[in-house]
């Protein structure tokens, strides 16, 4: 079946007992057993809910994967993947990383013993100089935030597997509309679900997807043992927001291309990260493994000052000004002082995450008053 089919149906079986179409919010902590440990496969909500489960079934078919976990954040499914982790092994990841992802590897994952190698990752290759007999996990995201680098899931992969350690794609950025990473080798696919794949600003929530059927019971277990599960509401309106997202990605793709051809050519506009430019250095790669290129555009401003920048930033109109993205709203963030304030600045200025860089999260609005917004905000 095709993308939008199965966005539309897969996990979406009538309620047997009413033959409601749509899957019923299971609102319930337990469940009635007819005798100690005689029971209809479900004993505890922690463990499993219906109505979590139809939205897994539904996220494992878009991401082309057999098995998904649903978590009560981006952060919390993070975080259950390292948990997967000992003290001593090390991990492998990109230097340009969601601030969330970078404070729990350094602030709460390092003291515990597991070390992170914050490496270029443009470059697949440049993991070679970091492997050794204790790196068990690669993690990169892909198209990066919010300098839109593209990583080669395809070259990072056949590294881990000839070194058989766990490849990690952050897939957020692209949705699993533009980009699958278990097809091009990825053992596990993350996704801040609050993002793209809700899409309505309306809820927090994270997934993880395997073909590994060993890795999704480890995954299974430690989110029974840890608690971060979503409830059963917020399953439903992720599995109401899923049924749009081919449409709203379609349009995330066209308002992201006119706004940044626009932008391009801007004179108050120094520098343009989109990775549908053919001269982006990692335009081919994204031809390659994506099949758009998204709405997420980040912006360097002329005038370098902050006063300048915060200026500029709190002059929208149809634009918000807040941090997250993905939903059908467009958002302005700046990540040095909102998404990425965790990130030291020397880091972050490294990273090309300058004071004077804005991030645009394009949303599904018509597409001429975004840009008529863009130019009263920069006028
Ligand atoms: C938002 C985000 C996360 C964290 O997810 P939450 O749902 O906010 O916990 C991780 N990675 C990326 C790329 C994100 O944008």
């Amino acid at each position: 079946m095709k993308f939008g089919t199965k966005a539309i149906h897969a996990g979406a079986h009538p309620d047997p007992s009413t033959g409601a179409i749509m899957t019923p919010i299971y609102q319930t902590s337990t469940y009635v057993q007819e005798a100690p440990g005689v029971n209809k496969g479900y004993g505890y909500a922690r463990g499993k809910n219906p109505t979590r489960e139809a939205l897994q079934e539904n996220i494992a078919a878009i991401e082309n994967g057999k098995h998904c976990v649903c978590f009560s954040s981006g952060v919390a499914a993070t975080d259950a993947v390292l948990k997967m982790l000992r003290p001593g092994d090390e991990v492998i990841t990109g230097d340009d990383l969601y601030g969330g992802t970078y404070r729990l590897f350094t602030k709460i994952f390092e003291p515990y013993g597991i070390k992170f190698r914050f490496i270029d990752l443009t470059d697949a290759s440049n993991i070679n100089n970091h492997l050794n007999e204790n790196t068990k996990l690669i993690w990169l995201e892909t198209p990066t935030n919010p300098t839109m680098q593209i990583i080669d899931i395809v070259a990072c992969a056949e590294i881990a597997k000839a070194k058989n350690i766990t490849l990690v794609v952050d897939n957020t950025f692209a949705s699993p509309y533009l980009q699958n990473p278990l097809d091009l080798g990825a053992d596990i696919v993350m996704h801040s679900v609050t993002k793209y794949l809700g899409g309505h600003s309306d809820v927090v929530m994270g997934a993880l997807i395997t073909n590994d059927p060993a890795i999704h019971e480890k995954l299974y277990f430690i989110l029974n043992s840890s608690g971060a599960n979503p409830g059963p509401m917020d399953s439903f309106l992720v599995m109401r927001g899923i049924k749009t997202l081919h449409l709203r990605m379609e349009r995330h793709c066209f308002n992201g291309r006119k706004i940044a051809e626009y932008l391009k050519t801007h004179p108050k506009i120094e520098k343009i990260y989109w990775p549908g430019f053919p001269e982006h250095p990692n335009h081919e790669i994204a031809k390659k493994q994506m099949r758009d290129f998204g709405g997420m555009i980040s912006i360097v401003l002329k005038d370098k000052s902050i006063e300048n920048t915060f200026r500029v930033a709190s002059s929208f109109k149809v634009f918000s000004l807040a941090e997250s993205l993905g939903g059908v709203e467009s958002l302005i963030n700046h990540p040095a002082t909102m998404t990425h304030a965790s990130i030291p600045k020397e880091e972050r200025e490294k990273a090309g995450v300058v004071d004077s860089l804005l991030r645009l999260s394009v949303g599904v609005e018509d597409v001429e008053d975004l840009i008529a917004d863009i130019e009263q905000a920069l006028a």
